[in-house]
């Protein structure tokens, strides 16, 4: 639809970042421009309300996520969480290491972020190996949250993200090849 042609015309690509023959896509102009902000809100909001009568929580993956989430919470009037990269939350946290191409990386969250059974979506900007996600749901997971769906604005459909995730429903706004 219109919101989503929108979307897609305010994604940019920056070739070689952060590294040669890397492909970057750039969500910032979709925060620059209200109009598309609010489409990607409204096509996420559609989503959960057309697929999932309750949900209790929105968990944001460091740092895009944090842009999307707790926009997305307001609508539904339900709280916004933190996943972090390891070693920025104070108190009690759980911690999660996961590998990535080249060496691990390790995200957390603080322990009374969620309970036990609450119906948490997970948001993130972009779906690539789906490495970084399926940390997120084990960390999740481990707090005994009942993960209802994964959420991305992007998602690199060659790099099949979705399968490391098949047991959640991932929904992505859009596609790239
Ligand atoms: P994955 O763990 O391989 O799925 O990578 C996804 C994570 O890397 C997300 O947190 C993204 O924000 C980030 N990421 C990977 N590629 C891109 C990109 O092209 N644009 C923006 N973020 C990216």
């Amino acid at each position: 639809g219109d919101k989503r042609a929108l979307l897609r015309s305010s994604v940019r690509e920056f070739l070689d970042f952060p590294s040669p023959g890397i492909c970057f896509r750039d969500i910032t102009p979709i925060l620059k421009d209200p109009t598309a902000f609010s489409a990607a809100i409204d096509l996420f909001e559609s989503y959960l309300r057309d697929h999932f009568p309750k949900i209790d929580l929105i968990a944001g993956l460091d740092s895009r996520g944090f842009l999307f989430g707790p926009a997305l919470a307001q609508r539904f009037g339900i709280g916004f969480v933190l996943i972090r990269k390891k070693g920025k939350l104070p108190g009690p946290t759980e911690c999660v290491s996961y590998s990535l191409e080249y060496g691990k990386a390790e995200i957390e969250i603080q322990v009374d972020a969620v309970d036990p059974g609450q119906k948490v979506v997970i948001i993130d900007d972009l779906l690539a190996t789906g490495g970084t996600m399926a940390a997120a749901c084990e960390l999740l997971k481990r707090r005994n949250a009942d993960i209802v769906a994964c959420l991305v604005v992007i998602e690199l459909s060659p790099l099949k993200g979705a399968e490391k995730l098949k047991s959640y429903p991932v929904h992505a706004l859009l596609q790239y090849d």
